[in-house]
């Protein structure tokens, strides 16, 4: 199989299998954005918890593209420090733009988005779910805006 046959594979089985894709209830953090250009929706919940992404969950609907980032996007960002999160969205959008090289044991699955550079109409697509969690995690911030906080 080429690469870019399992790439589709890993990007199919996200859409079909979409990982926390659910509400979470009490989440103190949820951002909703949409795509209009293509129609995508993306909701997304998070607890955080000591600095970090305790748990994070999405709601949706579109194209596979879009659907599966945000699944993808889930499964990197769980557990991880609210800033290696925003760091790594910022990597995330650095390979759609084609100036990031993805380090495949950072991304994981989200390499095989790296395709989607080729198709400039779907970046948007792909970057959503990244754009909504940032926009949650922004939210974070002011949250905790009366504690003092280390960055
Ligand atoms: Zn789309």
């Amino acid at each position: 199989m080429a690469l870019d046959d399992i790439y589709k594979e890993v990007i199919l089985d996200h859409y079909k299998n979409p990982r926390n894709k659910r509400e979470l209830p009490g989440a103190e953090l949820q951002c909703h954005a949409n795509n209009p250009l293509c129609g995508d929706e993306i909701t997304v919940f998070a607890h955080v918890d000591g600095g970090a992404v305790a748990e994070v969950t999405f709601q949706g609907a579109g194209c596979s593209i879009s659907q599966s980032s945000a699944s993808m996007m889930t499964e990197a960002v769980t557990g991880v420090k609210i800033g290696d999160a925003r760091g790594l969205a910022e990597r995330f959008r650095g390979m759609m733009a084609g100036d990031v090289e993805p380090a495949e044991d950072e991304f994981g699955d989200l390499v095989a988005l790296k395709g989607v550079v080729q198709y400039p109409i779907r970046i948007k697509c792909a970057v959503l779910a990244w754009d909504v969690l940032q926009e949650a995690l922004d939210g974070a911030g002011s949250a905790s805006g009366a504690q003092p906080h280390t960055v």
